[in-house]
């Protein structure tokens, strides 16, 4: 599956079966901040099944808490970033879903105390009012 930015100076492929692809929303102040909008919609995946297509253009911004925004230095798009060593980050919104969108499952809502009034939750989904621990968010997403 690839994904790129708005302007494609940066494309990736992820290679997921789209039958178990599961992502979360976040509802933290600092995703709504890095997203622009209520939450941000991202799944976890190991490196092992990500690969860079063209990245020479990221910048990344980071807080002092560690936090860090990873984005399009043309367009500005949050674009995925690699963690812990053998993660990546996937900001869902850039893959090139098509016609495959009912294979997407939110798993988890994370952050729910800080949630928008405006932002409907999938009440199937694990909902967390904080943030849970980074085992248990790759158990949520596998
Ligand atoms: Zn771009
Ligand atoms: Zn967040």
């Amino acid at each position: 599956m690839l994904g790129k930015c708005l302007c494609s100076d940066i494309e990736f492929s992820v290679d997921i079966q789209t039958g178990s692809f599961k992502i979360y929303q976040c509802h933290c102040l600092l995703c709504k901040k890095q997203s622009g909008s209520s939450a941000n919609s991202a799944t976890i995946i190991e490196a092992a099944h990500f690969s860079w297509i063209k990245n020479d253009s990221i910048k990344i911004w980071q807080k002092e808490t560690g936090f860090s925004s990873h984005f399009c230095a043309n367009c500005g798009c949050p674009v995925p970033n690699v963690f812990a060593g053998k993660y990546y980050w996937i900001p869902v919104g850039l893959l090139e879903l098509d016609n495959k969108l009912d294979a997407i499952k939110v798993v988890a809502n994370f952050c729910l105390s800080s949630k928008s009034s405006w932002h409907n939750v999938y009440r199937e989904a694990d909902n967390f009012d904080g943030l849970p621990d980074f085992k248990t968010i790759l158990e949520l997403l596998s």
